[in-house]
This record gives C-alpha cells, sequence and structure tokens, in this order.
C-alpha cells in the first residue's frame, strides 16, 4: 500500500513537472498538408493568428533542378516544410524567396541548408538584416540575392519573376509570378480581406499602398491565380477588389483624422463592410494608427 502511494506521489510529481514543461514550451500547432494549387506549385496554408498561428502561406515550386520555397513561416516549421515537400518530390530544395521581412514569413529559414540561395528585395534584407533573429551565426540565413525593381529566376516553365512595385506593407515586398502557371503570390501586400498592417519601423506606408497595389494590378499581366500572404487561394479579380478597398480605407481614415477624429473615433465610425461584401472590420483599430502617425510626420 505505502509503495503504492509513493509510486502516486512520483507519478503526480512527474505529471506536475511534465505539465510545467509543457506550459513552458507549448507545441507548436501543427501545419496542414500540402495543397495543389497547378501542377508542380503547392502551398502549405498559413492558419488563422492567435493560438493556432504558423505563419503566412508558404508556396512550394518543383522546378527541373530543385524546390523554391517562397516564404518559411513561423520558426520551428523548417522540418515540417520539408517532411511536407517529400510527399511531393525528392528533389532538394535549392532556393528560398522571402516575400518580406516579417518573422512569420522568415522564421524558419534557418532550418534549410546553407547551400540554399536565399532571394529578397535589396530592403528586405537589410530590414532582415535587422532582427535579432538573423543576428550573429543567423547571417547566414539572411537573403544571398537581391534585387531592387525587378529579378528572374530560372528559365522557361521553371521560371519565377519577382517585381518591387513600392512600399505598402512594408518597404521591401516582393511580388512573386510563376509566368508558366500563371499564377501571383503576393504576400502581405494582400494578406487577407481587411485592413492591412502598414509596417512603419520597416519602411511601410498608407500613403502609398494604394499607389503601389495599383501598379502591381496594372503590371503584372497574364495571371489566372493569386495566393494571398494570410488567407486561400484566389483570383485577379479579389487584388482589383483589394486594391479598391484599400484605396476607399485609407481615404475614409485620412478624411476622419481631418475631422480631428481620435483613433477609437474613427474605427467605430469607418465601416466598409456593406460596399465590400465578405470583408471584415477587425483589423481597423490596429491598422489605423499607423496612418495617423504617418499622416502628422
Ligand atoms: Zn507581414
Amino acid at each position: 500500500m505505502k509503495r503504492i502511494t509513493v509510486l502516486g506521489a512520483l507519478l503526480v510529481i512527474g505529471g506536475l513537472s511534465a505539465a510545467i514543461v509543457a506550459q513552458q514550451q507549448p507545441p507548436r500547432p501543427p501545419l496542414p498538408d500540402l495543397t495543389k494549387v497547378k501542377d508542380n506549385l503547392y502551398v502549405i496554408a498559413s492558419s488563422a493568428l492567435g493560438p493556432e498561428f504558423t505563419g503566412g502561406n508558404t508556396g512550394v515550386f518543383v522546378t527541373e533542378s530543385g524546390v523554391i520555397v517562397v516564404d518559411t513561416k513561423l520558426s520551428g516549421y523548417g522540418p515540417t516544410i520539408l517532411e511536407r515537400i517529400k510527399k511531393v518530390t525528392d528533389k532538394p530544395v535549392t532556393m528560398i524567396i522571402n516575400t518580406h521581412t516579417h518573422g512569420d514569413h522568415t522564421g524558419s529559414n534557418e532550418a534549410f541548408p546553407a547551400t540554399v540561395d536565399i532571394v529578397a528585395h535589396e530592403n528586405t534584407k537589410a530590414n532582415m538584416a535587422k532582427m535579432d533573429a538573423f543576428k550573429g551565426d543567423k547571417a547566414q540565413f539572411l537573403p544571398k540575392r537581391t534585387y531592387k525593381d525587378k529579378m528572374s529566376v530560372g528559365s522557361g516553365k521553371n521560371r519565377v519573376d519577382l517585381y518591387y512595385f513600392g512600399a505598402g506593407h512594408t518597404n521591401g515586398d516582393a511580388w512573386v509570378v510563376y509566368p508558366s502557371l500563371r499564377v501571383l503570390q503576393t504576400g502581405d501586400m494582400f494578406a487577407w480581406r481587411d485592413a492591412p498592417t502598414i509596417d512603419r519601423n520597416n519602411g511601410g506606408s498608407a500613403v502609398e499602398y494604394p499607389k503601389t497595389l495599383s501598379k502591381a494590378v496594372a503590371g503584372l499581366k497574364d495571371i489566372d491565380t493569386v495566393i494571398p500572404g494570410h488567407s486561400p487561394v484566389t483570383t485577379p479579380k479579389d487584388l482589383q477588389e483589394y486594391q479598391r478597398f484599400v484605396t476607399d480605407w485609407v481615404a475614409a481614415v485620412q478624411s476622419a483624422a481631418a475631422a480631428g477624429k481620435t483613433v477609437d473615433e474613427a474605427a467605430a465610425a469607418i465601416d466598409l463592410t456593406s460596399k465590400y461584401p465578405g470583408y471584415k472590420s477587425e483589423r481597423y483599430k490596429a491598422a489605423i494608427p499607423a496612418v495617423y502617425a504617418e499622416l502628422k510626420k
């Protein structure tokens, strides 16, 4: 009886310490499986923000010479991303493209071999270099190749075109086109159907955002499929609508500021959800301060 009690106590203590460890290191939310977008192009989908958050959409493009991964989610997902890729090809990952600096798009760069080429806009490389996640030894996972306005990698059906149309979410947002498949991956310039995040610390701009979206809509032809930053695969029509939404939303915030409204008053007064069905207004309050700060500059 006594032994059983001691054993029971040990089990309780063991259970408690296991619970404490689990609390200190919560298990990472799982990643979904790959979804096929077109032949040789897959997405490992983003998750909802909150406790289940894993990062943005990850593009997986299987080319003849190797796999190109576009955005690597939060830190810690590298092994799972590689496991998912193995389900569709034996080819090694040869290139990472980071659409922008944020940790939910660059966090798992560190899990790939040092031989992998890493490509991003030049401002994104500069922004990433400021992050703790890329200091010291981790600097080897910074972009190795950068571009300013446009760059192509690969050729023929393996080609990927990278464009830059100006500031918006940050000052280094890449627009990634898979021309042979007529697919565009937007990063967080088009993350979701709600107010955009404008990261002024990384050069984002509310004033430029609508213009940059216009340039992208006008400049990217022969696209029939769009992979947004954090929402399901959609169409160019939805990107065009998002351009109109952001134009209207920024204008509404500017009018609210001109009328002397506080951030809270502006967030309460502005509602574009009936003009844009399917859009949410959950992010207005978080997004408006960046617009106000830029207007005061
Ligand atoms: Zn972002």
